[in-house]
């Protein structure tokens, strides 16, 4: 994916120099700037109102020590990050991710395609992300609840909701979002919609935690038609066994396709007759277990050490909902190689760029993440509205939303990329869709 533009090469050298040590922003930085070369050579205006210079360097960033002591007493400390991306079009917006891998640079890379996501939702969001590398795996109820404490007890000073409404991600479900609320809402004093992902019986919207994985496979189906196939007797592979993961089996399975494997951080399981969908949610939200639990329940099933093995596994379609870089050039080529006609991302940027280009040079349906995975954060979105007018919809009345809002950003992924000369690249036409409105926004906003 080379960029002949001089300007977006310049620029991309410059921003590589200052963010040396952030390979995952770099590699989001590249993708976009290679889909926005037709944009610049069209819009001298945004390049002479420095729209770039800025849209690459964060409105803000904050670090801070996070202090907690666990059940023996002893005391620990994390660091904690907030990036406040860019608030052109609302608010900054977007999740906390809570994972031993985390640091400034991949929270850096979040927020960056955060801006573009929230862009293309079309509702009004601006782009922001945070987290720790504090891992919650094996910790007690307690002790999440001091991390959290401690973490909002320094990020409440940055974040309101006029302002930036964090949300979940990655090791942030609903027990972690209630535990920050709480502590908030105690230390400012006053009830506001300021996270998403509440529970329910405090402000949280129905259907905000199929959100993602459901919204997911309603971008996926919109691609599927438009290029004359279905969901409708597919196998289906998903990594991962979040709420993402979960809700896109789920979804892509009412749809009629069948899902043969999912994973967690330590392997996958491949059950040829199908994953039994109960037994992962008992595994997963009730007891918050390992995936090799699933044996117990099937075991016929098959459990293989390691993730990158399940994308060995023959499919139609790809649903990567774990985690960054999860499909290198490799796996894409064995997908590719074993009939893969689909990918479709529920994760953030789980496709290395060698893993595009095998996608695109092979000609499968590539449904990126900034796209594809939109439905969670527009469900933040719809939660926000519920919360400012002080009333619930209904789980039907939210879904339909969402799927509005998942046909609608096909169709601008769509349009775009034929608008722009590159019909069926949708990441192009996400890309250049979600940049355009940030862009002319920025530019009407003057120089800040
Ligand atoms: P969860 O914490 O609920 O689940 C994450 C899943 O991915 C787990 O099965 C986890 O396994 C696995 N995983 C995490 N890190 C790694 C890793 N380094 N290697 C292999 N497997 C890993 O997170 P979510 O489902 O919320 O998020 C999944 C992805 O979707 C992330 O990229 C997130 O940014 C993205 N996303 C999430 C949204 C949401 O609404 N939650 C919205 C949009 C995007 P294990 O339990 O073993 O760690």
């Amino acid at each position: 994916m080379a960029i002949k533009n001089a300007y977006l090469n310049d620029l991309l050298e410059r921003t590589k120099k200052r963010n040396a040590n952030e390979p995952e922003f770099i590699q989001a930085v590249t993708e976009v700037f290679t889909s926005l070369e037709p944009v610049i050579e069209k819009r001298q205006d945004l390049v002479d109102a420095g729209v770039l210079e800025r849209i690459v360097e964060p409105e803000r960033q904050i670090m801070f020590r996070v202090p907690w002591t666990d059940d023996n007493g002893k005391v620990h400390v994390n660091r904690g990050f907030r990036v406040q991306f860019n608030s052109a079009i609302g608010p900054y917006k977007g999740g906390i991710r809570l994972h031993p891998s985390v640091n400034l640079g991949i929270i850096k890379f979040l927020g960056f395609e955060q801006v573009f996501k929230n862009s293309l939702t079309t509702l009004p969001m601006g782009g922001g992300k945070g987290g720790s590398d504090f891992d919650p795996k094996g910790k007690s109820d307690n002790e999440i609840m001091n991390f959290c404490q401690s973490f909002m007890t320094e990020l409440c000073k940055y974040i309101g909701a006029d302002c930036d409404v964090p949300a979940g991600d990655i090791g942030t479900g609903a027990r972690e979002v209630g535990f920050m609320f709480g502590q908030y809402k105690r230390i400012r004093n006053e009830w506001v919609g300021v996270l998403t992902g509440k529970g329910l019986t405090y402000g949280g919207s129905l259907a905000r935690k199929e959100a993602t994985g459901f919204g997911l496979c309603y971008f996926t189906n919109e691609m599927l038609l438009a290029n004359g196939t279905s969901f409708e007797g597919k196998t289906v592979l998903v990594s991962g066994s979040g709420n993402v993961a979960i809700y896109a089996c789920e979804k892509a399975t009412s749809y009629g396709a069948k899902v043969v494997a999912m994973s967690d951080s330590n392997g996958y399981i491949y059950d040829k007759n199908g994953i039994d969908l109960k037994a992962i949610k008992q595994i997963k939200e009730v007891e918050r277990k390992r995936i090799t639990e699933y044996l117990k329940y099937h075991p016929e099933a098959e459990y293989h050490e390691g993730c990158k093995g399940i994308w060995t596994i023959p499919c139609d379609i790809a649903l990567p909902c774990a985690t960054q870089n999860e499909i290198d050039g490799e796996s894409a080529k064995i997908l590719v190689k074993n009939g893969c006609k689909v990918v479709s991302e529920g994760a953030n940027m789980p496709s290395t760029p060698e893993a595009i280009e095998t996608y695109l040079a092979n000609g499968l349906l590539y449904g990126p993440a900034k796209a594809a995975n939109a439905g969670g954060v527009a469900t933040s979105g719809l939660e926000m509205s519920q919360n400012s007018m002080r009333l619930s919809w209904t789980f039907e009345e939210v879904d339909e939303k969402l799927h509005g809002i998942m046909r609608s950003i096909f169709k601008a992924c769509d349009d775009y990329s034929k608008e722009y000369g590159m019909p069926g690249n949708y990441m192009a036409g996400a890309n250049i869709a979600g940049f355009l409105k940030v862009a002319d926004a920025m530019k009407a906003q003057g120089n800040v």
